[in-house]
């Protein structure tokens, strides 16, 4: 294996080890601004040969700048042993080079067209002798390479490539994530007060000679592994501000806290699922009337089937030329303004209730709040949050003695009734449509013990809860996590009817100048929502950089550890890092082999948990 730099001694020389084989060019830049013109070479480092760096000039602005090379003979003869140890020799890597995919397609379709045009009567036995060939030896078992689907044909083709097993080893590393980041550069650590290099690493040393990282989307719909990170720390976040820790106090769960499901208001009759069950647990009719009236396009407002949990139905409008999509339309569009206003008056309804001035609340309590947006199935958010009362600096501070949990519903029943939003009309100028939230609004008590947990909500149900619709968006409501670039676009999807109307509505709101400032056009795969899904108050309890950078630092701690490099603990470092963005995603067949360790991986997890590790 490759291994950086090696350690240094304490008069500052690295002793560079017979697992090292790379040059590294050491260069000084004696100012930030001018490190791009001072980037000469100074020191050449050679393996097997100590390094010794001039002594740094106290006080000056000495920074430095180290690049890791490999030279280009070097690399050559790695890689020709890199494919002897994969292979056994490198007949391999010569019978079948790696081509690039558009290259190799050409020279298929160019071999196969030779033998149709030139050679007709040939052909049959042709194929005949071309599927015994194609037939092909697989961990001892003979395949038949005809009867393997396209995508299984992909997935063997990358599997018998020389780099393989070092492919996979960094896709375990990125958790098997589906659209992995190809880099190439290299990050240098070197002490700051005495020059010493503390960690040198170069992707050159990788035998893939690039680095994949994981692309980080909390959408589970377009990385399902990186979203389940987003959703672990959103778990956290959220667990933390109700039951303490990851640097709130424990006290916290004693502060008045309430969860709270916000919901929009109705814009027609949908095809409906309901929460309550019939006497044998069957789903209850979808809408029951007897006089139903007939709408001017001819449909009957009622519907009498029982739809199960996965109807496609569900959320989709009874009459799509009755339902009101420029409402809903502009309701997602707003519903951001509506939380932030809800927000100011939930504040102002407060300090009604206790008699106090806005400036004199501010001084004694502090509302903090984390919220998710839910698409409901009829395409329209809704949010769910947990508000919580504190004292003046957060978390930290007790809350007042006048807060309670009954103060803080009724204040906060009375601000929703009060939040509206007045807009024009897009299509009539004289009109105005108001928008506010839906009559229902739904508040329990957030318990920290589980014993007291049936009368309101565990802090474990209430986190779980709310990260889960972190990593969800409008895929719920049937539409699509990528953003849709022309109207023309729509019909490809294949979404259901109420999506596309939807989002049709919002493409031809987009056209109107008076609709220019809510950004449809960005959003229309958002169904209009243009906020976050997941947002919080600075106060609330950590954040999700401070866990991202508290996992990176551990797992640089473990590789620090595992190499034997000098701890960090106490010293004032200067990084140098160089990434240059290769590519990103997956091919054809790595898609399928992606999937496949992804679900290797969550077996082992859960089995870890079953068995009682952390
Ligand atoms: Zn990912
Ligand atoms: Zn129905
Ligand atoms: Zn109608």
């Amino acid at each position: 294996m490759w291994s950086p730099l090696g350690a240094t001694t304490e008069d500052g020389s690295i002793i560079t080890g017979d697992t090292i084989d790379f040059v590294a060019a050491v260069r000084e830049r004696p100012d930030p601004g001018t490190w791009r013109q001072a980037n000469k070479p100074l020191h050449t480092l050679i393996p097997g040969f100590p390094y010794h760096p001039p002594a740094l000039s106290a006080g000056a602005m000495t920074v430095w700048h180290a690049r890791v090379l490999l030279p280009r003979n070097r690399r050559k003869e790695w890689q020709r042993s890199r494919t002897r140890s994969a292979r056994g020799s490198g007949a391999f890597e010569r019978r079948h080079p790696r081509p690039s995919g558009r290259r190799r397609s050409g020279v298929v379709s160019a071999r196969r067209s030779e033998s149709n045009t030139s050679n007709p009567t040939n052909r049959r036995s042709r194929t005949g002798t071309s599927a015994t060939r194609r037939s092909q030896i697989w961990g001892g078992r003979v395949i038949d390479w005809s009867a393997l689907s396209e995508q299984q044909r992909a997935m063997l083709r990358r599997v018998a490539m020389p780099d393989y097993t070092a492919w996979e080893r960094q896709i375990r590393a990125t958790g098997a994530c589906a659209n992995p980041i190809r880099v190439r550069g290299g990050r240098i650590t070197v002490d700051a007060s005495t020059g010493e290099l503390l960690d040198a690493y170069h992707t050159d040393t990788e035998p893939l000679g690039y680095l994949l990282i994981p692309c980080g989307n909390r959408r589970a719909e377009v990385c399902p592994s990186c979203a389940e990170v987003y959703r672990y720390d959103a778990y956290q976040l959220i667990r933390a501000g109700l039951a303490g820790g990851k640097g709130v106090p424990e006290s916290v769960a004693l502060h008045p806290s309430l969860f709270v499901t916000l919901t929009a208001p109705s814009f027609g009759a949908v095809h409906a699922q309901h929460k309550e069950t019939g006497k044998y647990g069957e789903p209850v009719r979808c809408r029951v009337r007897r006089d139903a009236p007939v709408c001017p396009h001819g449909v009957t407002m009622a519907c009498n089937e029982r739809h199960g949990q996965n109807d496609a139905r569900v959320g989709q409008a009874l009459c799509f030329d009755c339902y009101d999509y420029i409402g809903a339309v502009l309701f997602n569009a707003y519903a951001g303004d509506l939380w932030r206003r809800l927000s100011i008056y939930f504040g102002r309804e407060l300090a009604k209730a206790v008699g106090l001035s806005r400036a004199a609340l501010k001084r004694v309590a502090r509302v903090s709040f984390v919220k998710v947006a839910e698409y409901q199935a009829r395409g329209v958010v809704h949010f769910h949050a947990v508000v919580r009362i504190d004292g003046p600096d957060g978390p930290t501070t007790p809350p007042p003695d006048w807060a309670t949990v009954d103060l803080v519903d009724t204040a906060l029943r009375r601000a929703v009734a009060a939040v509206a939003i007045e807009v024009p009309d897009p299509y009539d100028q004289d009109r105005t449509r108001i928008l506010r939230f839906g009559n229902r609004l739904d508040t329990q008590v957030i318990f920290a013990d589980t014993a007291t947990a049936a009368e309101g909500l565990s802090v474990r149900a209430v986190a779980g809860y709310i990260a889960k619709y972190a990593t969800k968006a409008a895929e719920k409501a049937g539409s699509t996590p990528r953003r849709i670039k022309r109207v023309s676009d729509v019909d490809y999807l294949r979404l259901p009817k109420h999506a596309v109307r939807m989002i049709r509505t919002c493409l031809a709101l987009a056209e109107l100048p008076i609709c220019e400032e809510m950004g449809l056009y960005r959003t229309a795969h958002m169904l209009g929502y243009r906020g976050h899904c997941t947002t919080k108050s600075r106060r609330y309890s950590t954040t999700f950089g401070a866990l991202r950078s508290q996992r990176r630092a551990h797992r640089e701690e473990q590789r620090r550890v595992r190499l034997g490099l000098p701890s960090l603990e106490g010293r004032q470092v200067i990084l140098d890092t160089e990434w240059k963005f290769l590519r990103s995603g997956l091919s054809y067949g790595e898609r399928a082999l992606v999937d496949a360790i992804r679900r290797a991986q969550r077996a082992q997890r859960t089995a870890a948990i079953s068995d009682g590790a952390p």
